[in-house]
């Protein structure tokens, strides 16, 4: 998919209410995990699928959002459930003010891992094999995978002009998180997923077991199927508990 900044999409948010509401319209249904999924015992192992941003790293936007004093760019997918309708809405905004991927690079610089990220990612892939899923951009993620010891990434490109501007992004295929596990499973692995937002809940639907962790209070309501996690601790006991169901 390949989407222009400033075509098409919401004008802003107005009545946020009504903004989030007829996002949430446009949102791909949610199937519950599906207890009829076919697997090899004996074959299967178990990959664990972690979502980037709010989960092992701060959310990039809200950053650069808090740096250039911008509040438009606060919105996540925390609240954007439509991630087109969201991208659409930044790059716009970064054009508005004349934002360059320069800018932006110069805020991830300056951003680390979440504390404790490291050691819990360390565990993690010591137990399960990882694979993180994001829908943040390769131009973006790599001062953040260095922090992390380069973990395997699947996320997106953005489209940068010679001039730096920030004129579009690519998306490796819509809702590439759910299509993922899709794959994995037709490799026969077993998938334990987590994540934090919207944009996380086709994906632990799609896995064996899905987490949310530290998540917002409107996924929380919406989405009252899958355990919440609110630290590292809490979270590895979900993967914990998650393999010895699956096992
Ligand atoms: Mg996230």
């Amino acid at each position: 998919m390949y989407a222009i900044a400033g075509g098409g999409g919401s004008a802003g948010c107005g009545s946020a209410r009504t903004f989030f509401r007829d996002c949430r319209l446009n949102f791909p249904p949610i199937r519950s995990n599906r207890a009829d999924r076919k697997h090899q015992p004996e074959t299967a192992v178990q990959i664990a699928c972690l979502d980037l941003e709010g989960v092992l790293v701060p959310e990039i936007w809200i950053n650069v959002a808090r740096r250039t004093g911008i509040d438009s760019l606060l919105a996540t997918t925390r609240e954007v459930p439509d991630y087109d309708v969201l991208m659409t809405q930044r790059l716009r905004i970064l054009d508005e003010h004349g934002l360059k991927i320069g800018d932006i690079e110069e805020v991830i610089d300056g951003l680390g891992p979440l504390d404790g990220a490291v050691e819990f990612l360390d565990w993690l892939k010591s137990e399960f094999q990882v694979v993180i899923l994001s829908d943040t951009f390769y131009e973006f993620a790599r001062p953040l995978m260095r922090q992390l010891g380069w973990p395997t990434l699947f996320c997106h490109r953005l489209g940068i002009a010679p001039d730096g501007r920030v004129e579009a992004y690519r998306l490796r295929l819509p809702d590439q998180k759910r299509e993922a596990v899709k794959r994995f499973h037709e490799l026969n692995f077993q998938v334990v997923a987590a994540g934090d937002s919207y944009n996380d809940t086709t994906m632990l639907a799609e896995a064996d077991r899905g987490i949310l962790f530290c998540p917002p209070q409107n996924v929380i309501d919406e989405f009252p199927q899958f355990p919440v996690a609110n630290d590292y601790a809490a979270l590895r006991e979900e993967f914990l508990r998650a393999r010895s169901e699956l096992s």
